[in-house]
């Protein structure tokens, strides 16, 4: 059995990395296992918004991400049955928010900045092709099984975290339920070269429409862009990959040759589990809820849960706070997913697929007030700013 010490995070995602430096930058020693050899590269997600900026420049990654970042302000609603667009922009935000603007780049770019910052400190360890398979705890830690191309390994650490994404590993050997629903329709990301802008797109768009709605957004500089539409659930991955320029054809602007570089289809849900802590195992990110996409409230959410655990476990580690703030941070970041993530995310859904005309024109009378009115945008963004939930420790 080989003691790591303090804390072992599975999960090298987004969460599990910026959960890794903030209590490896508290001095506590901190591993982060992965089954995958290197960070995963799959199309997901690819904007941030003023409060997650805020939270990236708090974990000190802001001048690495913004590098590497597009940076923008304009958002527009292209209410396709009624042939309207709205223009957001967040320049109103200006003198108003610490970070008035979008960034984007995709949340593989966001884990190579926390990796550079990340390897070098002495008291850190990253394994890739390490996979765990099951694990006992007790009152005085955690003993971890996991796979590795030289075989099985016993691994034992105070404290263990799982940031293993939506099918977690973790939440699933603590036998927890991941309570809610599966949307009936599939999505489809698809990471394509296309001169959006040239046909009058903001760096991110909404297309408003009951069958042929679509996200479609900057992934970064490189001038790829992500575009995300359903598709019927019922159909092969086979046939879905197939039927992808059908799709396309209805949602670009125009018959202008494009390239497919990415695609991944997948399924959507609105779940979280009754509990993110049992004992000394902790759950963050998407191993404890998961949401549709298309309110960007999935890493937010989860980026959110690492601040929070950072704060709460770091204490507890080194001794300044009672394990009972554990229980606060599962039923705050719980809290914060079911009151503003996830209703943010069902709301944004069922907008951009509003069925009938009527609904799309009393929906773009809403958005045109907003745009109108830098009061309303601002009490919005604010409003978003709720993701962060409340302090750990009082
Ligand atoms: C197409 C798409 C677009 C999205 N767009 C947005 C967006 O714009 N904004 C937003 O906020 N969110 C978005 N999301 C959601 C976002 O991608 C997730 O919320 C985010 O990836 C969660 O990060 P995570 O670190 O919790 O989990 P993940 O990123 O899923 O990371 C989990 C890690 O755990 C590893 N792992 C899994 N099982 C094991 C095991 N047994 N042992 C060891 N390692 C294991 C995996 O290899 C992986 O590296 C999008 C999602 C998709 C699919």
């Amino acid at each position: 059995m080989e003691n790591l010490g303090d804390a072992l995070i599975c999960g090298a995602g987004p969460v599990g990395l910026l959960t890794a430096i903030g209590l490896a930058r508290r001095s506590i020693a901190v591993t982060v296992i992965d089954g995958e050899p290197t960070v995963v590269q799959s199309p997901r997600a690819t904007g941030y918004f003023p409060p997650t900026i805020e939270l990236i420049a708090e974990f000190g990654l802001y001048d690495d991400l913004s590098a590497r970042a597009f940076r923008s302000h304009g958002l527009k609603l292209h209410f396709r049955l009624i042939d309207t667009i709205v223009e957001l922009s967040l320049a109103v935000l200006e003198g108003h928010a610490k970070y008035p603007f979008f960034l984007s780049a995709g949340q593989h770019v966001l884990a190579e900045c926390i990796l550079r910052q990340l390897v070098p400190l002495p008291n850190v360890q990253v394994r890739w092709n390490t996979r765990v398979e099951s694990f006992t705890q007790d009152a005085r830690g955690v003993n971890v099984t996991v796979s590795t191309p030289a075989g099985a390994q016993e691994l034992h650490a105070d404290w263990f975290i799982g940031t293993d994404g939506a099918r977690s590993t973790v939440r699933q050997i603590l036998g927890l339920p991941f309570e809610g629903f599966t949307w009936p329709d599939r999505f489809i990301a698809n990471n394509i070269r296309f001169p959006f802008d040239q046909y009058g797109f903001a760096p991110n768009n909404m297309l408003h429409h009951p069958i042929d709605w679509a996200v479609v957004a900057r992934t970064g500089p490189e001038g790829i862009w992500r575009v995300t539409y359903g598709e019927d659930p019922n159909l092969s991955d086979e046939e879905t990959r197939r039927r992808i320029p059908e799709h396309l054809k209805r949602i670009l602007p125009s018959d202008e040759p494009y390239e497919i570089v990415a695609s991944a289809p997948y399924r959507v849900h609105e779940r979280t589990c009754p509990r993110y802590n049992v004992g000394r195992v902790i759950l963050a990110g998407d191993a404890a809820h998961a949401c549709n996409p298309c309110g960007g409230m999935g890493l937010t959410s989860g980026a959110f849960d690492a601040l929070a655990l950072v704060t709460a476990l770091g204490a507890v580690i080194e001794g300044k706070a009672s394990e009972r703030v554990l229980d606060f941070y599962s039923e705050e970041r719980r809290r914060v997913f079911l009151e503003v993530a996830s209703p943010t995310a069902q709301e944004t859904k069922r907008r951009i697929q509003q069925p009938s005309e009527e609904q799309q024109r009393r929906d773009a009378e809403m958005f045109q007030r907003v745009a109108a009115d830098p009061e309303i945008m601002r009490a919005g963004m604010s409003g978003s700013f709720a993701v962060r939930g409340r302090p750990m420790l009082g």
